[in-house]
């Protein structure tokens, strides 16, 4: 079997808070490389910190993901394999690579002071390796429970990122990873190698904050006969003064951005291709942003996430949505008009929500603004009989400016006033048939209709 030939890739959140934009690049980059690939996606719920993982936030966490278009082909949840972590540890005890440690937070902070003041990094200086079984004991009887750690072989681990190129860490500059706490839960270090080699993962796609837990997990991987994946570690994305995003920031997680009304497909499109070797522009499906990422031309850079280019985004999305792209929410809107008033007014929204504004106008009643009565009235007068079309309004009012002799902003503006309560929106030649002979003219006459 050729390793890698159908790629199984995943995505890995704690259920510790909702899904933010930051959070969206990785699970996309995952997503759109097994679409390219032909090959599978698993949602993996790293929620072992029992406290501050919530089933509230696991909910969410499938949501958001479909909102974006991600359905996993394979969902797990580490809380519910905690025998195969049990397991490897048992293997790595029974190598000699797994060993008790008794220290203190405390004494681990005096012991890495010292170090420092010294002048020497703050590794762990193994002390727990040469503990006799008496020693263990003795710690034992006074309560302690042992944390255990990974013994590294020291040596270079390097791998060829498939976003960086090659990369090479001495192990001999890390501490012995703590992989099971005293209490006897594990560490994400461990209990995510033992999963990405269950779940067949080939390839771990995750940002770059990952890179120096690559070299542990790599030894682990190696320590465990595992067949290593293959890495690539990506830009992250940061707000735009510069800081990580976190998972408290409310207005940015993937709901607050949903209930504001931005489109899916423009959270997707910038998440994807802001800090790539590509524009950033508007994409109108997942099959073509598939198309456009390509990990090896990521920027090694941080990439500044903007809301308003967000914004510009999500409008320029919905000026290019057809009429059945848009057909059933905006029946959830209580929109009507069909197709004739989709793209009458489409190019003038920045929410699909405001398309109600719009509808409002159309269908009434509003409150017409009249700057100079007499005018809008001879305009009334001079309304053609129905039925209406797209040239009603050229002839409508040419037929105004040859009786009045009134053109330009000045005949325009006292006529978008009076008939929509507005000094801008869209084109009046396609509004104008839509409200129709009988509250045009009303209007025209100042009366609310
Ligand atoms: N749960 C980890 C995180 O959210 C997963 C990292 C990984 O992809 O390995 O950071």
């Amino acid at each position: 079997m050729t390793a890698h030939s159908s790629p199984v890739v995943r995505f890995a959140p704690s259920p510790t808070g909702y899904l933010h934009i930051g959070n969206a690049r990785p699970a996309l980059l995952n997503f759109l490389y097994a679409l390219n690939h032909g090959g599978r996606f698993v949602l993996r719920l790293d929620d072992t910190d029992r406290v501050r993982s919530t089933q509230e936030y696991a909910d969410a966490v499938s949501e958001d993901l479909a909102w974006l278009g991600i359905e996993p082909d394979v969902f797990v949840r580490q809380s519910d394999r905690l025998a195969l972590y049990d397991d490897a540890a048992e293997v790595l005890r029974a190598k000699g690579l797994l060993y008790p440690c008794y220290e203190t937070p405390d004494e681990l902070d005096r012991r890495r002071k010292r170090q420092l003041a010294r002048g020497k990094p703050p590794i762990y200086d193994r002390a727990a390796l040469s503990l006799t079984a008496e020693q263990r004991a003795a710690f034992e009887a006074e309560g302690r429970k042992p944390h255990w750690r990974f013994l590294l072989t020291h040596r270079t681990v390097g791998w060829t990122d498939l976003s960086r190129g090659l990369i090479e860490v001495d192990t001999a500059t890390l501490s012995d990873p703590v992989l099971v706490r005293g209490d006897g839960t594990y560490l994400y270090t461990f209990t995510s190698v033992v999963d990405d080699l269950d779940l067949g993962i080939t390839h771990v796609i995750r940002g770059e904050d990952h890179i120096t837990n690559t070299a542990v997990q790599i030894s682990l991987i190696d320590a465990l006969d595992g067949v290593v994946p293959a890495f690539a570690h990506t830009n992250l994305l940061t707000t735009a003064s510069g800081e990580g995003l976190s998972k408290r920031l409310g207005h940015l997680s993937l709901r607050g951005l949903r209930e504001q009304g931005i489109e899916a497909m423009a959270v997707a499109s910038l998440a994807v291709l802001v800090g790539s070797a590509e524009a950033v522009r508007p994409v109108a499906s997942l099959e073509e942003l598939a198309k456009l990422v390509d990990l090896a031309r990521l920027s090694h850079a941080p990439a500044k996430f903007d809301e308003a280019e967000l914004a510009g985004l999500n409008a320029k999305l919905l000026h290019g949505f057809s009429y059945g792209a848009v057909q059933k929410r905006l029946r959830l809107l209580g929109v009507e008009g069909g197709e004739t008033f989709w793209l009458a007014v489409r190019g003038n929204l920045e929410r699909l929500a405001d398309a109600r504004e719009w509808w409002q106008v159309v269908e009434g009643p509003i409150d017409p603004i009249i700057e100079d009565h007499a005018f809008t009235a001879r305009a009334a007068d001079l309304l053609p009989p129905e039925p209406w079309n797209a040239t009603t309004w050229k002839s409508w009012t040419e037929a105004l400016k040859a009786a009045t002799g009134v053109g330009g902003r000045a005949l325009f503006m006292p006529l978008r006033l009076a008939l929509t309560a507005h000094d801008h929106g869209p084109e009046l030649a396609a509004l104008l048939p839509l409200i129709g002979g009988v509250k045009a003219a009303a209007r025209l006459r100042g009366e609310r209709a």
